[in-house]
């Protein structure tokens, strides 16, 4: 519930729980489904990982962390900085656990979208791309450079060097023929 300051409060377990919403919202999980299956899920050699089952300790880092293909489809869903405005306010975020109180003061709020496409349109994409591939390598160096890439558009916001990583990560897309369209009806239609 908002007060007339927009300020409000959220435990800990509802924040995670509307981050996999969120995540949820914009497909996250068909790219993670097949980043997963091919060797590059950011929870190996997690001890809290068990086999077969999943992530035993949900914590607000992992939830608001962002490898490079959902970093991808945060920046062109331009929901990338409500995301990170919205988990800049959570105390205690760390590195594949959390120190997060139980109730957290917020005044960022951001909505679920409904954008699960976009997700999926990029998780067809990089099928293809592993399917033309001779191993997953291409695969895992991609989502750091993409990472890397995105990061420094954002810094870069409206400037001349930004429109230059622009132009690389189009180059890097040219074949992400699913996504492109995705991200174009996306637009039309928002
Ligand atoms: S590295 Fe990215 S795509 Fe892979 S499992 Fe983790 S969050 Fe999902
Ligand atoms: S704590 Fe984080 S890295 Fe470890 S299994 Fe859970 S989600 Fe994966």
């Amino acid at each position: 519930m908002l007060n007339e300051n927009n300020i409000y409060y959220i435990t800990r377990k509802d924040l995670i729980d509307y981050g996999i919403q969120f995540l949820d919202g914009v497909g996250s999980y068909s790219i993670c489904k097949v980043c997963i299956k091919n060797g590059g899920s950011c929870c190996n050699f997690c001890s809290h990982l068990k086999n077969g089952v999943g992530c035993q300790s949900r914590n607000t880092s992992c939830t608001s962390w962002l490898c490079g293909y959902l970093k991808l489809l945060f920046y062109s869903a331009g929901l990338l900085k409500g995301w990170n405005a919205f988990w800049d306010e959570v105390p205690g975020i760390d590195f594949r656990k959390d120190n997060t109180p139980p109730l957290i003061k917020m005044k960022v709020h951001i909505e679920v979208p409904r954008l699960k496409e976009l997700g999926e349109a990029l998780a067809v994409d990089l099928k293809s791309k592993l399917s033309r591939d001779e191993d997953n390598l291409d695969f895992i160096v991609l989502k750091k450079d993409l990472d890397e890439l995105i990061d420094e558009i954002h810094f870069a916001e409206n400037s001349t060097v930004a429109s230059f990583y622009k132009k690389r990560l189009d180059h890097i897309l040219k074949d992400f023929t699913e996504f492109r369209q995705s991200v174009i009806r996306m637009k039309i239609h928002n």
